[in-house]
């Protein structure tokens, strides 16, 4: 960047200056700033390079592209400074390197203030020094916004990573989060909780014979039974494979075992269809229900739930059993 003229001789004023709003007599203190002339995609600042001066586009425009985003900066928060702007004043104040990187959009003229100018520019004018507070207070604004919104989008990925992409149900990893502070709240409450654990039958066999993608579909539709069946308070989750996982907070074994009934009953009138033309045969699942003992854990009350289904299993199929 080499320096192009002086303000003084540049023939621009400081009318349309931000930082010099309402702010008189300023020029002369201004007029051997240096001026300069940026080509389009030159650098003006390089992130970590040391500013120690304040930019005020004069005509043209600048990127400012933070750190985080270079290379992507997909997400939208590179901006665009425009005549009468100003950049680096952060640097010049808190004498930390600039955290972003500064390109010239198109052909652009910079008015170039010092550090020392800056702040004797501070000392001597109020209406300049409260001009520099909006600008700050302008910048704290839109930092905040930007930090909101990429909460919310990380939340929304994070929720994302909680659901299975087949099911749509809670995955494991949802479940490892959530089932312990659910106990611990039914355990701090005195309120009941029962968990019932569901295992598609013969679905090795489904598969063989109707094709994998047919036992997709069943697992989709089983799924769908689930979510029909539930309070919104209740929760379903793919537990792994053709296992599948419902948390009943606030329901006793005594009524967990009547839902898990009521979901047996409704999977196996449930039709599946492999394409829209022939509908497939009812797939059945069996049910292990499993009540919430006084100081029991999340792994004790799986194991129970695990049991309970064993017991279904082994004792014909598309049944529910409960624990002991
Ligand atoms: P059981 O009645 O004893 O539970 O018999 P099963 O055949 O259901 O039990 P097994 O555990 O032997 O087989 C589970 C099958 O579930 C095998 C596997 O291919 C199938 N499976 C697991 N996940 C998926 C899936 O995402 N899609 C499909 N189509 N099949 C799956
Ligand atoms: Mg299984
Ligand atoms: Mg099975």
């Amino acid at each position: 960047m080499e320096q192009f003229t002086t303000f003084g001789a540049s023939g621009y004023t400081t009318e349309n200056l931000h930082l010099f709003r309402n702010v008189n007599d300023v020029d002369g203190v201004l007029a051997d700033c240096p001026v300069v002339r940026v080509a389009a995609g030159q650098s003006v600042l390089d992130a970590n390079n040391r500013g120690g001066c304040l930019y005020i586009v004069l005509r043209g425009a600048l990127n400012v592209e933070p750190m985080a985003t270079q290379g992507g900066g997909a997400d939208g928060t590179a901006t665009k400074v425009l005549p009468g702007e100003c950049v680096g004043e952060l640097s010049v104040l808190d004498e930390e390197s600039n955290s972003s990187t500064i390109t010239a959009v198109q052909q652009t003229d910079l008015l170039v203030i010092e550090a020392d100018r800056l702040w004797k520019l501070i000392d001597e004018s109020n209406d300049v020094a409260r001009n520099l507070l909006r600008l700050l207070s302008f910048r704290v604004r839109t930092a905040n916004a930007q930090l909101r919104r990429r909460q919310k989008v990380g939340e929304f990925y994070r929720q994302l990573s909680m659901l299975d992409g087949l099911t749509g149900l809670h995955n494991r990893a949802w479940l490892d989060e959530n089932l312990s502070p659910l106990i611990a709240d039914a355990h701090a409450t005195s309120k009941p909780l029962s968990i019932v654990m569901i295992d598609l039958d013969h679905f090795k066999q489904f598969n063989d014979t109707y094709g994998h993608l047919a036992g997709d579909e069943a697992l989709k539709m089983a799924s769908r039974v689930l979510n029909g069946a539930l309070r919104p308070t209740d929760f379903a989750v793919r537990y792994g494979g053709e296992e599948l996982l419902v948390i009943l907070p606030g329901s006793s074994q005594t009524a967990g075992v009547m839902v898990a009934q009521r979901l047996c009953m409704r999977l196996q009138q449930a039709v599946v269809f492999a394409d829209m033309r022939k509908p497939l045969p009812h797939i059945t699942a069996s049910f292990g229900v499993a009540g919430l003992m006084p100081a029991q854990d999340a792994n004790s009350l799986i194991s129970a739930a695990d049991a309970a289904l064993y017991h279904a299993k082994e004792s014909g199929r598309n049944r529910v059993s409960a624990a002991i």
